[in-house]
């Protein structure tokens, strides 16, 4: 478990995805983001629920999200579109203490980097009790609405925040979003897999370059609280409560710190 790598001191600058990765898949939140987006290109379409379907598919496919698909096929109002998120609702998410504790005591700066909005953003952070532990929200609009993983979203975030990304780590639960954050040296995990189904918090999977299913238990890791998983409350309560999808960006006030 030793990993010479894995060692906080060597980062200044943590960075996560939102969707998928802040929270686990599995409470509905993304299924719904994907009917109301369907529900959107029914209509923009005028085609059915099949057709609906496919188009998702196909734009996810080839453009990485269905927003920078309709834009380069067809010229859409983004703002039209992300209308769908004002109907989310938001209810399945829960407050998270155990991540809320674990990203409260990394050192350096906490940023959220989503291919959604930065109101998508504050409704799901705020949801799982995480807003007041990150000081920033890159979100597809702060991106130019260029999403992850164009290369040209990352060159925008980087600059942004002025990010070495040597002393970066990017946690993110789509592998193709990690390859450019990789590339420019930053340290990447790959979330993925129910939390506390393993008996370790992560793996290597390359040089600065790991997997978890257990996002607390690996900042714990780091943080020296102990080389051990999430306890199993911890795990289900994580497993049962929030999630959502992508959403945009907006710089936060920096976040209050007691001290
Ligand atoms: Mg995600």
């Amino acid at each position: 478990m030793t990993d010479p790598d894995l060692s906080i001191t060597d980062y200044d600058t943590w960075v996560m995805d939102l969707d998928d990765t802040l929270y686990p898949p599995d409470n509905g939140l993304a299924e719904q983001m994907k009917a109301h987006i369907r529900d959107y290109l029914r209509a923009f379409y005028g085609t059915d629920e099949a057709g609906a379907r496919r188009i998702q598919s196909d734009l996810m496919a080839n453009h990485g999200t269905i927003l920078r698909g309709l834009m380069v096929t067809r010229n859409i109002d983004p703002a039209d579109f992300l209308a769908f998120e004002r109907r989310i609702d938001y209810s399945a998410l829960r407050s998270d203490p155990p991540l809320a504790e674990a990203l409260s005591v990394l050192p350096g700066r906490k940023l959220v980097y989503t291919n959604g909005s930065a109101w998508h953003a504050e409704q799901t952070l705020s949801r799982l009790g995480l807003s007041e532990h990150f000081d920033g929200v890159f979100d597809i609009l702060a991106g130019g609405l260029v999403p992850k993983p164009h290369p040209d979203s990352y060159a925008r975030f980087v600059e942004r925040y002025a990010i070495d990304p040597t002393r970066a780590m990017m946690f993110d639960d789509r592998s193709a979003n990690l390859a450019v954050p990789s590339q420019l040296g930053m340290a990447t995990v790959l979330v993925s897999g129910p939390a506390g189904s393993r008996p370790a918090p992560y793996e290597l999977l390359g040089p600065r370059r790991w997997r978890t299913w257990d996002v607390v238990g690996l900042l714990r890791s780091l943080t020296g609280e102990a080389l051990r998983p999430s306890t199993t409350q911890e795990a289900i309560h994580r497993t049962s409560s929030p999630s959502v999808s992508e959403a945009t960006a907006s710089t936060r006030k920096p976040r209050a710190r007691p001290n």
